[in-house]
């Protein structure tokens, strides 16, 4: 029998909670680190977006939340993003709610004055960017000296993006003898300096990285015409329920969306450049289903989880074989098989065979025009190919 949540140690209602999301055996890295959690023990986790951490941190949190009395919160989430900041209370809000805890995620470009309002009421857990956090520290509108439990999330992007001295800067301000969750898809380099200097006699658990493989997923090399390339795109997004479109530039990406449009496609764009409102616009339209397509750039995308991705588009050819599988990991999440369609003109040919040979794929680039009518079934189609492909092998 496998391992449930109960065997971990998490409580009744919080399992019973989990199954009524249809959650019912936990993830590696869950196993891992929830009881040291539950323990009160200091925790480095090295996972990636995608391996099941958020329940992994979030469980023992919500488990040792108590509600002061003053209502200053004592469970903190710090976060590189606002898209994970979102993403991440999105499953700890309905979940604390169990317990009867408040949970707010505080985040830059949100109306300042309400969420000072907000905290004023008392909040319970703060999931939060820091940038943003530090604002609201600094203006004397949120305390976090009595924070007992304090997760460190996706510390490497931290690092990337220059946070890490923020997020020290949070961590000296909490004054209790607190217990740190550190999660992170490397522990070395910077990430190591700050898991040294703030937290003390960690446990380690390590997920092999859930990096998709080539054998989770089918490929499609569909070679097209510069000028036909959008009504192609056009035609996939049709065949399927969600469509993720990977190009190179944010300009790119710009360009892409209102061509799709031009051709009745509901899509919508992520890229740096935007406005974070109508990022989360985008992202919240895309997940719910409002619009089929989203259009990303490789930044943008790196670490948020949508479900149920049928398609990526490699609409510009990735970077490389990690940035295609990085890419392609978009669909296929937790189990769920789908197809990445890698698009090649005529003058990217060369660098797509390259790219399929790091990969191991030995594939045909298929000519396609947008009116071929196996792009109206495109799942079908590939999982064809791949049978084609397979029984190839087997020669
Ligand atoms: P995360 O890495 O925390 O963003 O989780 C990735 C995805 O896996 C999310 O869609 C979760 O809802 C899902 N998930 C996490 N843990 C489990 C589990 N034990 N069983 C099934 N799905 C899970």
């Amino acid at each position: 029998m496998s391992t449930s949540f109960q065997d971990l140690g998490v409580a009744q209602d919080l399992a019973q909670y989990l199954h009524s999301q249809g959650i019912e055996s936990p993830f590696p890295i869950q196993v891992m680190t929830i009881p040291d959690g539950l323990a009160g023990r200091d925790v480095c986790g090295k996972a990636q977006t995608g391996s099941g951490k958020t329940l992994a941190f979030s469980l023992p949190l919500i488990e040792h939340t108590v509600p002061q009395d003053d209502g200053v919160p004592t469970s903190l989430v710090l976060t590189p993003t606002r898209e994970l900041a979102n993403q991440i209370s999105k499953v700890v809000e309905p979940m604390a709610a169990v317990r009867g805890l408040r949970t707010l995620a505080v985040y830059g470009g949100t109306n300042l004055e309400k969420q000072i309002e907000t905290i004023s009421n008392g909040v319970d857990i703060i999931i939060a960017t820091p940038g943003r956090l530090i604002d609201l520290i600094d203006r004397g509108a949120l305390d976090v000296t009595r924070v007992e439990r304090v997760v460190v999330d996706e510390a490497d992007r931290m690092a990337d993006m220059g946070f890490l001295p923020q997020v020290e800067w949070v961590l000296r301000h909490i004054e209790t003898d607190h217990q740190t969750m550190l999660f992170s898809a490397t522990l070395d380099g910077a990430v190591d300096t700050v898991i040294q200097r703030h937290l003390s006699d960690p446990v380690r658990h390590e997920v092999e990285a859930k990096e998709v493989t080539v054998e989770e997923m089918g490929h499609l090399f569909l070679g097209v015409h510069h000028m036909d390339k959008v009504k192609v795109v056009a035609r996939i997004v049709d065949s399927v329920d969600k469509a993720m479109i990977f190009t190179r530039t944010k300009r790119g990406a710009d360009r892409l969306q209102r061509d799709l449009e031009r051709e009745g496609v509901a899509v919508g764009a992520i890229h740096g450049d935007l406005r974070q409102n109508h990022r989360e616009k985008a992202l919240a339209d895309f997940t719910s289903g409002r619009i089929k397509a989203l259009v990303a750039t490789d930044v943008a995308a790196r670490g948020l989880h949508i479900d149920e991705v049928g398609v990526v588009v490699h609409y510009d050819p990735p970077e490389d074989h990690k940035t295609y599988l990085h890419r392609s990991g978009r669909t296929a999440r937790a189990g769920e098989s789908g197809v990445a369609v890698t698009l090649s003109e005529w003058d990217e040919e060369m660098a797509i065979r390259l790219l399929q040979r790091r990969l191991g794929l030995q594939q045909p680039i298929i000519e396609v025009f947008s009116n071929d009518e196996r792009l109206a079934d495109l799942l079908t189609w590939a999982r064809e190919d791949e049978s084609a492909r397979r029984a190839d092998q087997k020669v």
